[in-house]
């Protein structure tokens, strides 16, 4: 039987959690996705959170809201997925990349040498589920010198008085830095609950707001449910029962979660404990077996008060080229065991490419992601198959690089 990378958990529970909504009469944005809202913030200690449909439409909503428009930087690491740069391109502004740490993580110093007059946002990303060096970028963007550089443009932008940090924890959620969840370490954060994610609703994000208190976040709140729904002053629910006139203030976008989305992510949420335990676990049989080799490069999840949610078991072959990682998961599949890479950095994408962005300035990112190779994880994965995927990997690194 092969071993797949990432199904989602589907059971009678999360099964008749939708059953129920379905049956309810209110099946898009309405009282499951207001309790999830609720129940995400708690969870994340922060006061605000609104839903969506992905993470993607989370972080241009973010960066519309800031006013970030033609003209403008961002920076982001070149080691990440296209949606944390396609957002940036979405509002005409420039996506400045820089490289990574050995960790994975956007370098705080690379960071820093790439801020000029136009930078209006830093967008880190939590790859693998490890918190990003949230205080060191924060400190950053704080900075003197930093904010002697910023240009601000917009209302938002003059009351910050800096540059936006705008994290993507696609992959971070219930991750820990320094004893405090992901969402409440930056200005304000995105989850995605897309299928393969730690946290799934089939698809779905959340944007958690953690902003100065000189803020309203009551008011940026409703303003991003606005703006998630055309720009229109009543949602659905509050239209009913004769309550008809509306208005629209601005060409907003169509992202709303709906309530079917919310059923299935109030179940995961509450089960989401247990998720990290088992993804916990999987990361410790990994890293115990594959130890013995020194071929192998192993991942680090729990250290120096970052704690990381387990999503991504991003393994990396010692001396070994990116021809042959490939052949080396070209063996792997063979044997049933889907493997994948997290993430083609993006210069080596055709449009980044295109655009003029060249790997030859990532060196960290092009070595990471040259020798990287990622392992399944998922609270259904049982023992043997993770006892599978070990043995398969030894095996097929032993045939392409017999080295071990
Ligand atoms: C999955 C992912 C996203 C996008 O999430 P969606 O919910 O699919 O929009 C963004 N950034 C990273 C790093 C991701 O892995």
């Amino acid at each position: 039987m092969p071993i797949p990378f990432s199904p989602p958990r589907i059971d009678e529970e999360n099964i008749a959690a939708v059953n129920e909504v379905l049956r309810s009469g209110w099946i898009t944005t309405g009282p499951r996705t207001k309790e999830f809202e609720r129940q995400i913030s708690d969870y994340c200690g922060v006061q605000h959170t609104i839903c969506l449909n992905s993470a993607t439409a989370g972080l241009e909503l973010a960066l519309r809201w800031f006013g970030v428009q033609e003209g403008d930087e961002v920076i982001l690491p070149a080691y990440t997925y296209c949606a944390s740069a396609n957002v940036i391109a979405h509002c005409g502004a420039k996506p400045v990349m820089v490289d990574i740490n050995d960790d994975f993580t956007i370098d705080p110093e690379k960071i820093r040498a790439a801020i000029t007059p136009k930078t209006k946002a830093i967008i880190p990303v939590d790859i693998a589920g490890l918190p990003c060096h949230y205080d060191e970028i924060m400190q950053l963007a704080q900075d003197e010198s930093c904010r002697k550089l910023f240009t601000p443009q917009t209302e938002n932008q003059q009351k910050l008085g800096r540059v936006l940090v705008l994290s993507d924890a696609a992959h971070s959620f219930g991750a820990q830095y320094k004893n405090r969840r992901t969402g409440s370490l930056a200005d304000i954060t995105v989850f995605s609950f897309h299928a393969v994610k730690n946290l799934t609703t089939a698809e779905g994000g959340a944007v958690c707001l953690h902003l100065p208190d000189t803020f309203d976040e009551d008011e940026i709140y409703h303003y991003l449910c606005r703006i998630s729904l055309h720009g229109q002053s009543k949602d659905a629910l509050s239209k009913t029962f004769g309550n008809w006139r509306y208005d629209v203030y601005e060409a907003g976008y169509k992202c709303n979660m709906t309530d079917i989305q919310a059923a299935i992510g109030l179940v995961e949420l509450n089960r989401y404990a247990e998720n990290l335990q088992r993804r916990r676990a999987i990361f410790q049989r990994y890293s115990e077996a594959l130890s013995k080799y020194s071929t192998f490069q192993l991942p680090e999840y729990e250290m120096n008060e970052r704690i990381s949610s387990y999503h991504i078991f991003p393994l990396r072959i010692h001396d070994c080229t990116e021809e042959e990682r490939n052949r080396i998961m070209e063996e792997i599949f063979q044997h049933g065991v889907s493997v994948n890479v997290h993430f083609i950095p993006l210069p080596m994408l055709t449009f980044y490419k295109n655009s003029g962005y060249s790997i030859e300035n990532y060196p960290k990112t092009y070595d990471n992601y040259s020798r990287e190779i990622s392992l399944p994880v998922y609270f259904t994965l049982t023992n043997d198959q993770v006892e599978t995927v070990i043995e398969m990997v030894i095996q097929a690194t032993n045939k392409v690089i017999t080295k071990l």
